[in-house]
């Protein structure tokens, strides 16, 4: 069964029967199968190959939030209890002023990697030479993106030594406007491979989009004040911080707990998750060099002895593209949020990181977090009967 051939070219029908019959599913496991949601099978085998069914997560909204002064619902979609109770208790504990953010435009990194190059320094110079050349091709290549205020903006060139001889890198920033831009940019780059390679006398090897988009950052900041959290949670909330802040272990769990809100939003917008994880641990490990994987928040006291959270991350995420017009709910996430651009998407996932980072260490610093879990485990337990 594991290597049945050709499975995906059969129909959906006749892949539920190969499975009924080798893994002896019964007729109620087929429903479940058959059962996609308000995703039709239909569409969902247009999505992925080999399919055999959908699965189902939750949806929830997040409440409280107040970002740049509107009032936000935020769909968050998640398996895991506690995780929208935690934002938007977060959320509530900041009002009335809520949270602050800003997202950067939506540009995007493109590499070409280069090998066999025959004189690097000399093809470096060339490509130079030739800028405005290859940005007129670069522009020409990119107009999908020209009427959405997007397209290629310029390109920089890197030499890396490595154990297969010297290679050059070249990083091309491409506006995406409010798609994720994977494909238009990996599309972008096989176009304008050959003219790359031509100039330098070299091989085109991999032309691909990073996922470390630093040039796609987006911000939050809320404050808490003492008369509501509390002055002596506030230092005890700072021990916690520094503990994530010294130790990798704590670090790693610190930031799963901020990609706890941050994953839900992308998820229920119908976003590419593990591209928003990858950006956000690569840049998490490199943001200072000299510390090493560290926290994607920071805390301090103001001036008043309030608690000032914040957040700063690599978002590629989309109002538009990718798998946002096939899933139903997508579209329908994006509404309830009232997100009209992929800034207005990134600052919203940004404040719910935080607000999730917040609740988690607000819990383990004063109750524990178990308490408001094992409620929800309980009343899970009841419903179950
Ligand atoms: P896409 O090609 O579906 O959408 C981009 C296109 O949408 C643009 O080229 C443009 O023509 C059009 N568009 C319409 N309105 C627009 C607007 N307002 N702004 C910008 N463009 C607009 O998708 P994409 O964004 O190029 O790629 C995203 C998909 O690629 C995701 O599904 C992702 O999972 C997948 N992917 C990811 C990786 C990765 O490494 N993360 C790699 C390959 C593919």
């Amino acid at each position: 069964m594991s290597n049945f051939s050709g499975f995906y070219k059969l129909s959906l029908e006749q892949r539920l029967a190969i499975l009924k019959k080798e893994l002896s599913l019964s007729d109620d496991e087929l429903i479940l199968l058959k059962n996609s949601g308000s995703l039709s099978l239909e569409s969902a085998n247009t999505m992925i190959e080999n399919t055999i069914g959908a699965i189902h997560l939750p949806l929830g909204l997040a409440m409280n939030f107040k970002i740049n002064g509107t009032e936000k619902i935020i769909p968050m979609a998640i398996e895991e209890p506690s995780v929208i109770a935690g934002a938007s208790k977060a959320a509530k504990l900041c009002l009335p002023d809520g949270f602050t953010a800003s997202a950067d435009p939506s540009i995007m990194i493109g590499q070409i990697q280069l090998v066999n190059v025959k004189n690097p320094k000399k093809a470096i110079e060339t490509l130079n030479a030739k800028r405005d050349e290859i940005l007129v091709l670069a522009k020409k290549l990119t107009e999908s993106l020209t009427k959405y205020g997007g397209g290629v903006q310029n390109f920089k060139m890197k030499l890396i030594e490595t154990n297969r001889g010297e290679m050059i890198i070249v990083y091309f920033y491409v506006n995406v406007a409010d798609a994720m831009g994977a494909n238009t940019i990996n599309t972008f780059l096989e176009k304008i491979s050959p003219t790359i390679a031509e100039y330098t006398q070299s091989e085109v090897r991999l032309r691909i989009l990073s996922n470390l988009a630093t040039k796609r950052m987006v911000r939050a900041k809320a404050v808490w004040k003492k008369e509501i959290i509390g002055e002596e949670t506030i230092e005890k909330f700072l021990d916690a911080y520094e503990f994530a802040l010294n130790d990798v272990y704590r670090c790693a769990t610190h930031n799963k707990g901020i990609m706890n809100g941050i994953d839900a939003v992308v998820l229920a917008t119908g976003n590419d998750w593990r591209a928003v994880e990858a950006g956000a641990h690569a840049y998490a490990a490199t943001k200072e060099q000299r510390k090493g994987y560290t926290s994607l928040t920071h805390y301090e006291k103001d001036e008043y002895g309030d608690l000032v959270g914040s957040i700063e991350l690599p978002l590629a995420i989309a109002t538009v593209g990718g798998a946002i017009n096939t899933l139903p709910t997508a579209k329908l996430a994006l509404k309830i949020l009232g997100a009209k651009s992929s800034q207005d998407l990134a600052m919203a996932i940004a404040c719910a990181g935080l607000a999730n980072n917040f609740a988690a260490m607000y819990a383990l610093s004063t109750t524990g977090i178990q308490e408001g879990h094992m409620k929800l485990h309980a009343r899970k337990n009841e419903i179950k009967g």
